[in-house]
């Protein structure tokens, strides 16, 4: 960065300046202070690693698997996950040049990051979804590029209607979100076949973030994957013909098998992205964790469809007490509502989210999701008794 460029010799970058503080970090630090509140906020699972899991990593740990994996991961990871690909998605990886590429990240965090920088250059522009997950706007800010957001109304989808008339010659890329943070939204086929016909009509990528995807309750699993009945996921673009040429896959182990500190993720499209972002990885991660990848290979063994049958009651508990009172977009999958503020309150999301607080009980305000803020999110990977006492005090605030 030349002199010209910078504002100062001391002093944080302009990117780093443009950066906002993250509004869940800030709740979370109010939770800090409030032991005893009922803490609907952060989409932390609230279940133990499966055993296998846990086990395999410890064993790796033990064998001594403890130095640098290859850059785009671990053989052994690599190989479960294009396994699982094939299985679930169809894709082929045995077309050599032309098959499609899969990265090991540092968390579904890490998988985003390198897209990003492997995708945006300054004053090029991206689409998003409002609401969107935190990270989204941010990291096109730390690339110099734009994140244009989406309305996704009432019923929270992105489709192609809603994204065509943004793009431009900027655009490089539409980011997808099944099931969404934080609306629990779960996307329909049709939805995933539009937006997916538009991105490559447009010559765009198609990102798909889907690290909730374990996470869809039976009515958003139907005929998900006509290849194989025992997939128990939700539609994606990815598993339609010819995906691989114009979708970046993302995917996590965090929330799915309740491993998020162990920060691990992937990503897996064209061949030409993901060489960009091993290319990025070797000089900013350089790998995922080595002996926690070996912990991941062992995640496809583990069957998490009691938890998530678990997480549909408390789902169901939401819809029940809160939706006669106002608008909440249909969750069908992750752990989060995004519920409206009652319009007769006359507050907004971040003052709703005050009153609340006083009552005792912690959400996150729409704004920090959102451009408006009309909403908040609840989390419900919180303990089912904890969570209807909130909901007995929410429902209280919005019915006054
Ligand atoms: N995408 C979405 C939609 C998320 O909700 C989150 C985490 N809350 C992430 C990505 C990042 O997850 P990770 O912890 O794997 O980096």
């Amino acid at each position: 960065m030349t002199n010209e460029t910078r504002r100062g010799a001391s002093g944080p970058s302009r990117r780093a300046d443009a950066l906002r503080a993250s509004g869940i970090r800030k709740i979370l630090q109010r939770a800090a202070t409030m032991p005893d509140a009922v803490n609907l906020t952060i989409g932390q699972p609230d279940f133990p690693v499966p055993a296998n899991v846990q086990q395999a990593a410890i064993d790796a740990i033990q064998a001594g698997r403890n130095g640098y994996s290859p850059n785009a991961g671990d053989p052994a990871l690599v190989a479960r996950i294009r396994k699982d690909l094939t299985r679930d998605l169809g894709w082929d990886f045995d077309k050599g040049a032309a098959s499609p590429g899969v990265i090991a990240t540092t968390g579904t965090s890490g998988a985003l990051t390198l897209a990003y920088l492997a995708l945006l250059d300054p004053g090029d522009e991206c689409i998003i979804p409002d609401p969107y997950f935190v990270s989204y706007p941010e990291l096109a800010t730390m690339c110099n590029a734009t994140a244009v957001a989406c309305e996704t109304g009432e019923d929270g989808e992105l489709t192609a209607e809603r994204v065509e008339p943004l793009i431009t010659d900027k655009t490089r890329f539409v980011l997808f979100n099944t099931p969404a943070n934080p609306n629990g939204v779960v996307a329909s086929k049709r939805t995933c076949a539009d937006l997916l016909d538009l991105c490559r009509s447009k010559g765009v990528v198609l990102l798909s973030d889907e690290i909730y995807d374990a996470f869809a309750f039976p009515e958003s699993r139907t005929d998900a994957c006509v290849r194989d009945s025992s997939i128990k996921r939700c539609p994606s673009p990815a598993r339609l013909p010819g995906a691989e040429d114009t979708v970046l896959l993302i995917r996590g182990f965090g929330k799915t098998f309740g491993c998020t500190g162990w920060r691990l993720g992937y990503a897996a499209g064209p061949a030409w992205l993901v060489e960009a972002m091993v290319k990025f990885h070797q000089y900013t991660f350089v790998c995922a964790p080595t002996p926690l990848q070996h912990g991941a290979a062992a995640c496809f063994d583990a069957d998490m469809d009691e938890v998530v049958l678990e997480y549909q009651k408390r789902r169901d508990m939401i819809v029940d007490k809160l939706g006669a009172l106002t608008h909440i977009a249909p969750p069908g999958g992750a752990f989060y509502a995004w519920v409206k503020v009652p319009e007769h309150l006359g507050m907004t999301g971040e003052q709703f989210t005050e009153l609340a607080a006083e009552h005792n009980v912690l959400v996150v305000n729409g704004g920090v999701f959102s451009q408006h803020d009309t909403h908040f999110r609840i989390s419900y990977a919180t303990d089912p008794v904890k969570l209807a006492a909130g909901l007995d005090t929410l429902a209280r605030l919005m019915s006054k």
